[in-house]
């Protein structure tokens, strides 16, 4: 990769972000392109998050990623907003626009693409959703977008499924977000699920926990997505599979809002081959940091 006097700046502010993935996505991206662009991550204190977007609009930064844990303090540094970023209260990608940047949110939008390219539907589907965090309000709020027929929210703290289901059945003018208590799973409809893993439990080092460790629950899912992507195979996906169904990690959604950040900063649209290629590399990448 050269630098050059017209190299355009893309880059990711949050804190930590010295083990984040996003440069090995962009910078591939931009080689395989042909963009002479760069992406860079950016360690940046909270209360410091207004004057960072001021000063990469000043240094002509054409895009920022946003990550843990500035995705609502953003907000408030942004000239526009993209209307369902702007429902979801949260935004993870600024595009430069004149006079600041306008906010997106890629993660929802991501996750959306990496579930259609492993064909997994949303439209009509009944649909469990664990976790009521900053993650799952957001897969929330694109299950009830992308037209699922019942979304149930299973959370441990009742009150943040509840507040979750709300907010989101009221910005989409949608009654398909139900909210229940975690421990409540049995009282779920008789019915095969497409299930949503969006609590941080499994999360490496803690790589043998699942969220629910009882397998009675795990012959109502016939495909299991977790967001969790460290380890590769988490858990709650073994758990899936050894009940016959089919489960997949979330390493193809963090490719997805990648790239979905990409096309909207480059105006441009990346090829199934070219995303392929990225996949392997980020498939290696978690090889060789196991
Ligand atoms: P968060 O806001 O901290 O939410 C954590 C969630 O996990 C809450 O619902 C919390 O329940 C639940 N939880 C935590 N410990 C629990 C326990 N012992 N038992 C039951 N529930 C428990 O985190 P987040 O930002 O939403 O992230 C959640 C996960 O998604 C993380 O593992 C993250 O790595 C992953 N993620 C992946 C991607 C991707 O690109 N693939 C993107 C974003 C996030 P309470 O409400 O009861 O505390």
């Amino acid at each position: 990769m050269s630098v050059d006097g017209k190299t355009k700046v893309c880059g990711l502010i949050g804190n930590p972000v010295a083990h984040t993935l996003s440069p090995l996505i962009h910078n591939t991206l931009a080689k395989k392109t042909g963009h002479n662009s760069i992406y860079v991550p950016f360690q940046v204190e909270s209360g410091e998050v207004q004057n960072a977007v001021r000063g990469a609009y000043a240094l002509q930064v054409l895009g920022l990623n946003v990550t843990v844990p500035h995705k609502s303090a953003v907000l408030g540094s942004l000239v526009e907003i993209d209307e369902l970023a702007d429902k979801i209260g949260a935004v993870n990608t600024l595009v430069r626009v004149n006079g600041g940047y306008k906010g997106y949110n890629t993660d929802m939008t991501g996750l959306h693409r990496a579930l259609l390219s492993e064909k997994i539907r949303i439209k009509d589907e009944e649909i469990l959703l664990l976790g009521a965090g900053g993650a799952a309000r957001a897969v929330a709020f694109m299950c009830a977008y992308y037209g699922a027929k019942r979304v149930y929210l299973l959370n441990r703290t009742i009150e943040k499924a509840e507040a979750v289901a709300r907010e989101v059945n009221e910005a989409l003018q949608t009654e398909c977000i139900v909210p229940m208590k975690l421990e409540d799973y049995q009282k779920l409809p008789q019915k095969q699920f497409l299930a949503i893993q969006g609590t941080s439990v499994g999360l490496y080092p803690n790589s043998q926990e699942a969220v629910i460790s009882d397998t009675e629950f795990y012959k109502r899912i016939h495909t299991g997505y977790d967001l969790i992507y460290k380890p590769a195979k988490t858990q709650f996906m073994k758990l899936v599979e050894e009940a016959g169904g089919k489960a997949y990690n979330g390493l193809k959604m963090l490719l997805y809002q990648g790239i979905d950040a990409y096309e909207l900063w480059n105006q441009t649209k990346v090829t199934d081959e070219t995303a392929n290629e990225i996949y392997e590399l980020l498939q290696e990448e978690m090889k060789i940091n196991e």
